[in-house]
């Protein structure tokens, strides 16, 4: 993988934790040569992250639209810092430009990311692992009513499989080398090629 996304929290959150973790997997990327793709800001985990990136010399790329930019969001010292019109196309430029996406613990906003590439995978759009870091067990029970979803019958197994999940930074990167998109889209489910 030459680029992950990372989606994390504008905020910091209150447990020491999540901020420790996203220096870590900033880190773990620059040592590992895999440049950074963020959302491009100067404020909670998304600053940790970057600025641990940076320190160890690797590659952070960020996409900003116009709108944050003007109220000077922007992180100043990036390799790059890609300014866009909208959040939709920020989303497909971090997509784009990345092998994969991880999501560290956030608010709405990581949420929204998040299940718009599991969305976009789902629908064949993009075959790039997706995963969450669950940090400390943020993700619990974000977890436990994905689980629901797929007993009710609203997600299928392959689909739900496709969201990987660890809390451990290594463990969850191997899992995203080893990744294999699966065969059946969404629409064949149906019966429709
Ligand atoms: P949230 O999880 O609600 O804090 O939102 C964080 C995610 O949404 C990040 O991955 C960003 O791409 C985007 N986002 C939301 N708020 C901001 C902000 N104030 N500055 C930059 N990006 C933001």
């Amino acid at each position: 993988m030459k680029r992950i996304s990372v989606f994390c929290g504008s905020s910091s959150g209150v447990d020491k934790i999540f901020a420790e973790q996203a220096c870590l997997l900033g880190k773990t990327l620059a040592q590992g040569n895999i440049g950074l793709v963020y959302g491009g800001s100067n404020i909670g985990l998304m600053r940790e992250l970057a600025n641990a990136v940076l320190e160890y010399h690797g590659e952070v790329i960020g996409v900003m639209p116009h709108f944050m930019k003007e109220k000077e969001l922007a992180h100043k010292n990036l390799t790059c810092l890609e300014v866009v019109n909208t959040m939709q196309e920020r989303k497909s430029r971090m997509c784009e430009l990345s092998d994969g996406a991880i999501a560290l613990p956030g608010g709405y906003g990581t949420l929204d990311e998040l299940f718009e590439l599991l969305t976009w995978g789902q629908l064949g759009l993009h075959r790039k692992p997706v995963a969450i870091l669950n940090t400390g067990g943020y993700y619990n029970h974000l977890l436990s009513f994905i689980q629901t979803m797929a007993d009710k019958g609203f997600v299928h197994e392959a689909n739900k499989a496709m969201l990987l999940t660890h809390d451990d930074i290594d463990t969850l990167l191997d899992l995203m080398l080893t990744y294999q998109a699966p065969e059946i889209s969404k629409w064949e489910k149906h019966g429709i090629k």
